[in-house]
């Protein structure tokens, strides 16, 4: 199990320290943009329970983490239009972990439409915001 860092990115964006993109929140987790997407919608949902990875949170917690994401994908896959959506979660830096707080990432897929390489480019922070605006409606309505 990877130690915890309080003070990783995620956790200053918990604390309100880092802006985000924020589409969802409540008692246990939080949603918000991937700020370098690998398609237009690209969402993490992070724990607040401080967890580097899958392998530091409590079976429960885990639970609720994966709650929200399974009722955000929907949500988020009509918001832009999207066939179908790929769930990707990462443990340590040689899967692919960058970021040490527990996140899960909802990335809507378009048929025919190229994903980007994970962690890659920076979005436009107009789309990004754009994106958030769209997905924000879905959740409201
Ligand atoms: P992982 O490699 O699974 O740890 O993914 C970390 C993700 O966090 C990457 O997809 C990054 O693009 C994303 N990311 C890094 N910093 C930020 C940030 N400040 N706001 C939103 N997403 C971020």
């Amino acid at each position: 199990m990877a130690a915890y860092d309080p003070e990783n990115i995620f956790a200053k964006i918990l604390m309100g320290e880092i802006p985000s993109h924020k589409l969802y929140e409540d008692d246990d987790t939080f949603a918000f943009l991937d700020i370098m997407p690998r398609t237009e919608g690209h969402a993490l949902v992070i724990t607040k329970e401080p967890a580097a990875d899958l392998f530091g949170i409590t079976p429960e917690g885990l639970g609720k983490l994966m709650a929200v994401v399974q009722a955000l994908a929907p949500k988020i896959k009509k918001a832009v239009g999207a066939d179908g959506v790929l769930i990707q979660q990462f443990n340590g830096a040689a899967a692919g972990q960058t970021v040490f707080h527990l996140h899960v990432h909802i990335v809507p897929i378009k048929e025919g439409v190229p994903v980007k390489p994970h962690a890659g480019d920076m979005a436009d922070p107009d789309d990004l915001k754009a994106t958030a605006e769209k997905i924000r409606a879905v959740l409201a309505a």
